[in-house]
């Protein structure tokens, strides 16, 4: 049973680049799913219209079968994104960022759980800091609490791990697996074919705007 179903999803920019071109995905609930491209592939153009960011020009995103743009307030409280830019208003202390991150999305306040997912991000400690005192490996930190705080059911990694240090990179996967126990569906794009191979149960590979495989894990790499 399909969580996320994209049909005919196509994207041209004013510039006269088809970004894509008529994608068609389903991801099933609870899968990791690897996006697999180099770059200008079309693999941030294709989670930012998932996630409402960018307009298609055409084709529709459906979750659970519902049409995405008809119940976007709905769909928007069940996605998290973890961009690759880094987005924070930087005088503002750690946790607040977090919590607000979370009621923006119309959630409860729960410190119980902002304080878990700051722990768990080895966070806590710096909860009262002004994100602009952070390094930058502890701002993507900030940027994975943020997409985390209000419980996405499907989250969003772009380029999780593109200049992040060994250590981050280990708490990223870890923090991955713990997701998908909660029956979090896992979406990230990458350009390294190991990463796509250590994570994703199921790896998708974008060129030029076209989805030109989508594979088990097992069968990618017998392919490739
Ligand atoms: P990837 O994430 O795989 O690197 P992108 O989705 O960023 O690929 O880009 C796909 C194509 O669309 C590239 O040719 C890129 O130059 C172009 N593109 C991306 N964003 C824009 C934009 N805002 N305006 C015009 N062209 C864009
Ligand atoms: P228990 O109460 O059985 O210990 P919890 O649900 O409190 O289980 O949490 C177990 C682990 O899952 C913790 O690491 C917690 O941070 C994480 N977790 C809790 N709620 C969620 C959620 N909604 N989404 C993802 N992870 C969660």
């Amino acid at each position: 049973e399909s969580i996320l179903s994209i049909r005919g999803l196509r994207k041209q920019y004013a510039s006269g680049t088809d970004a894509l071109k008529s994608v068609d995905l389903d991801i099933k609930r609870g899968e990791i799913f690897a996006l697999l491209g180099p770059n200008g592939a079309g693999k941030t153009t294709l989670i930012s219209i998932i996630c409402g960011i960018v307009t298609p020009s055409g084709g529709e995103v459906l979750i659970d079968g519902k049409n995405w743009q008809r119940h976007f307030r709905e769909a928007r409280t069940r996605i998290g994104l973890v961009p690759q830019e880094l987005t924070m208003d930087v005088f503002e202390p750690l946790i607040s960022t977090v919590s607000f991150s979370r009621e923006l999305f119309g959630r409860r306040p729960d410190p119980k759980r902002i304080e878990e997912i700051l722990r768990e991000l080895s966070l806590w400690d710096k909860r009262k800091t002004i994100l602009k005192e952070l390094s930058g490996g502890m701002k993507r930190r900030v940027m994975i609490a943020k997409a985390l705080a209000h419980d996405p059911d499907i989250l969003f990694l772009d380029e999780p791990t593109a200049g992040v240090d060994v250590e981050l990179r280990r708490d990223m996967w870890n923090m991955v697996r713990r997701l998908r126990e909660h029956g979090t569906t896992i979406i990230l794009t990458t350009h390294y074919i190991e990463e796509a191979e250590e994570m994703a149960d199921r790896v998708g590979v974008i060129n030029k705007g076209e989805l030109i495989l989508v594979e088990e894990k097992t069968e990618l790499m017998k392919k490739l």
